[in-house]
């Protein structure tokens, strides 16, 4: 019998304790600050932004809120960044994606100070988390890392295979499997005879971004299965890379979507805000 992974519980025992610790540290006048950009008003977007607002709420630190408009140009947007990184009472900076086309992405990224980069996207965090010194990770395979640990769910010496390669999540979490001491595959659109390394899994987390694409055809008996993945399919409905199910009968552990790494990733940025670099 498989065990539904509950990263809504996860996550809100992460929030909770990063709330004890924000408190302990405002008692000895530490206060923390995220600063969130929004460029444009993309109605998905407004939403994580105001779940990032609530979630710092919760926990117990400021946010300072930039929505700035659709046509703001890049020079624009990089002198805000410019003068966040200078603020001494602001410790993390948030540009929410996607930019609108006019504005270089990779430019933007760039301009956030590492020291502040709460995201983990910027080259000199990837490069940190790539040989192991203290830095900001990416806060998706952050989470899915803290799901396998508070499930029990052992990494070290396993078959980890990851499904995708993308900066944001497929790579940083191939990249946080082998500092947990797995046997890492990352496994892309030009991977041949895909379902026979993704059979090999001992644990299999997927970020393919193709809704249901992974059936039980691609899973070892007793597997673990970590679905990255978030659709919306025609009645509004949401799912994941992985057909749930008929994938799970055959796992040990899997996550569900909605309920599984979602919630992980705001959980995971909130545990950066308050605990800075390395920790
Ligand atoms: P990308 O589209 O950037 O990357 C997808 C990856 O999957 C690419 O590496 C691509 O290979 C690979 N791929 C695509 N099709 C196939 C295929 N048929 N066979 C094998 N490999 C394939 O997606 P992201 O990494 O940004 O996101 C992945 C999923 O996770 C999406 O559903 C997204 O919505 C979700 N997501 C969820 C988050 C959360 O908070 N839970 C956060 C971020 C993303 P190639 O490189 O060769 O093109």
């Amino acid at each position: 019998m498989y065990q539904v992974i509950d990263g809504k519980k996860i996550s809100q025992e992460i929030k909770d304790e990063l709330r004890e610790k924000a408190a302990a540290m405002k008692e000895q006048g530490i206060h923390r600050c995220l600063a969130v950009i929004q460029v444009g008003a993309d109605p998905a977007s407004s939403v994580y932004v105001r779940n990032k607002k609530k979630a710092c709420e919760y926990v117990g630190i400021a946010s300072l809120a930039y929505e700035l408009p659709e046509e703001t140009t890049e020079e624009e947007l990089l002198r805000v960044i410019g003068e966040l990184n200078k603020r001494k009472d602001v410790d993390g900076i948030l540009v929410q994606l996607p930019l609108p086309a006019h504005i270089h992405e990779d430019r933007v990224l760039l301009a956030i100070a590492p020291e502040k980069d709460v995201d983990g996207f910027h080259p000199v965090s990837v490069g940190n988390l790539s040989i192991g010194r203290p830095g900001y990770v990416s806060c998706t395979p952050a989470g899915v890392i803290q799901l396998l640990k508070r499930s029990g769910i052992s990494i070290e010496g396993k078959e980890c295979v990851v499904l995708g390669r993308s900066n944001i999540v497929g790579k940083p979490m191939a990249m946080l499997l082998l500092r947990e001491n797995g046997t890492v595959t990352v496994c892309h659109s030009r991977t041949e005879n895909l379902r026979e390394v993704t059979k090999r899994a001992d644990i299999l987390v997927v970020a393919v971004g193709r809704p249901k694409m992974v059936d039980e055809s691609y899973v070892k008996d007793g597997a673990v299965v970590i679905d990255v993945g978030i659709h919306r399919n025609e009645d509004n409905k949401l799912c994941g890379d992985v057909d749930f199910d008929s994938v799970a009968p055959k796992t040990s552990y899997i996550t569900p979507v909605p309920g599984g790494v979602g919630p992980m990733t705001i959980a995971m940025l909130m545990a950066n805000c308050v605990r800075g670099m390395g920790e």
